[in-house]
């Protein structure tokens, strides 16, 4: 279905038909403000979640560059990393690893370790 084949349009916050205006958007201002509100907070959520991803491949893939393959993660909070960011989180056996990018790791009794570039970047040059 495609809305620029209807002869209406949909509310952008709660998708309720809009009868009218061709140029309306919402039913209300109720629905206005929420939809604008919603944008920000994802928006904002997204650039935040972005940058401290950002941060932590920069600090993990120095280590690898390093050949730093364990670190406390008190010592790599220092640095800035967040570890609640990771783009991915695999579980293997009993063991949860982490993924920032194409950079794997797991976490153990208060470190970080088997820090390690995987497949993924191997095949980039
Ligand atoms: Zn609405």
């Amino acid at each position: 279905m495609k809305d620029n084949m209807l002869p209406v349009s949909f509310c952008a916050y709660c998708g309720a038909p809009l009868c009218g205006r061709s140029d309306k958007k919402y039913c209300n201002s109720y629905c206005k403000n929420h939809y604008h509100n919603k944008m920000v907070t994802t928006h904002q959520y997204g650039k935040k979640l972005l940058k401290s991803l950002d941060c932590n491949y920069s600090i993990l893939s120095s280590l690898v560059k390093l050949g730093i393959s364990s670190i406390p993660i008190q010592e790599i909070q220092e640095l800035g990393f967040k570890p609640g960011s990771c783009t991915e989180v695999i579980f293997k056996a009993s063991t949860i690893r982490y993924r920032c990018y194409d950079i794997e790791y797991g976490v153990s009794s208060g470190r970080m370790y088997g820090i390690k570039l995987t497949s993924l970047a191997q095949a980039q040059p």
